[in-house]
């Protein structure tokens, strides 16, 4: 009787531990992870998030998912991710706008991004461009300024969103040239840029990974790049400095994070698989050829993400409190 009673309990035991004890870390990944991308399919997050962790899957041997999570600038994705299991095999692929500037803009955001994540890995920079529909009456920069605010009041531009990237960098953009047009939100920049190229919408300030194609198809205008340098992809497209507006600086990023409490060695093999997949060639030349810049090694590490974070939302909070609504 003693004897049952015990294996019994052994077993009930086991079972408990079979279901609450997760494997240990050394083990992951032994399934498949699940990738939540903020925002729609095709759109700058998406593809600089499937191109890394494509080759991501191959190096942990585990296939990587991808989820695009829509809605509120992405930050329904990321209250998502950071409310779920920290076991490595639910990620979000993050951007400036999730990670840093929504702090801003949501006075009850549900997450901090500097305290409910664990830093993975920046994967990329994503400089921002002014574009707009490929009939826009202005032929370059200076003239695209007086037309805006010329004609303001008429103006539709698109973003992805309160507090994404687009959003920010428009309401910056608006706020230097000192102009207020009709904002229509969507779910991501991929459906945005498809009413921009039937000109449904008149400009969009973007990430250039977004962009690279349709301007080479000459299906939308691009009138300058907000970085200090021209990018490699778009040789011909000045940069803000150039074309007459040096006060419009802006690059963005995406990069991968983790829950809060995610284990230190799981961050470490998702660190040195995206790392690897970011030292792969036919990774680099895909997004290089889009526009991307390539974190150098010591800007890949969670550490170095964490800084960024913390950073990037203390460089938003005082343009942001200085924008318009
Ligand atoms: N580029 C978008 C943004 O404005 C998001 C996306 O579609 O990736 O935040």
């Amino acid at each position: 009787m003693v004897v049952r009673i015990m294996a019994v309990c052994a077993a009930a035991v086991a079972g408990v531990m079979g279901t609450v004890v997760a494997a240990p870390a050394q083990d992951y990944p032994s399934r498949s992870i699940t990738m939540i991308v903020p925002f729609a399919e095709h759109g700058p997050t998406d593809v600089i998030s499937r191109i890394v962790t494509e080759h991501m899957a191959k190096t942990l041997g585990q296939s990587i998912v991808t989820e695009n999570v829509v809605g509120a600038g992405g930050t329904i994705a990321a209250t998502r991710v950071a409310r779920a299991p920290n076991d490595g095999y639910t990620l979000i692929t993050g951007h400036m706008g999730t990670h840093a500037a929504a702090v801003s803009l949501y006075p009850n955001l549900p997450y901090r991004p500097d305290t409910d994540f664990e830093p993975v890995a920046l994967l990329a920079g994503t400089p921002i461009l002014i574009v707009a529909r490929k009939d826009f009456p202005a032929k370059d920069l200076k003239e695209f300024i007086a037309y805006v605010r010329a004609n303001t009041g008429t103006l539709n531009t698109a973003h992805a969103g309160v507090g994404s990237v687009s959003h920010v960098s428009g309401q910056l953009f608006n706020q230097i040239v000192n102009i207020r047009p009709t904002g229509v939100p969507f779910n991501g920049t991929a459906p945005a840029l498809k009413a921009l190229a039937a000109g449904q919408i008149d400009y969009l300030c973007d990430q250039i990974v977004n962009v690279v194609p349709a301007i080479k198809a000459g299906a939308i205008k691009a009138y300058a790049v907000a970085t200090p340098e021209r990018n490699p992809a778009l040789p011909e497209v000045p940069t803000t400095a150039e074309a007459g507006l040096p006060a419009f600086q802006a690059q963005a990023w995406n990069a991968i994070f983790a829950p809060k409490g995610t284990p230190a060695p799981i961050i470490a093999r998702l660190n040195a698989a995206a790392s690897k997949a970011l030292d792969d060639p036919e990774v680099r030349r895909r997004l290089l050829a889009l526009g991307s810049v390539i974190p150098s090694p010591a800007e890949r590490t969670p550490q170095a993400l964490a800084q960024l974070v913390k950073v990037e939302i203390d460089r938003w909070k005082p343009v942001l409190m200085a924008v318009a609504p």
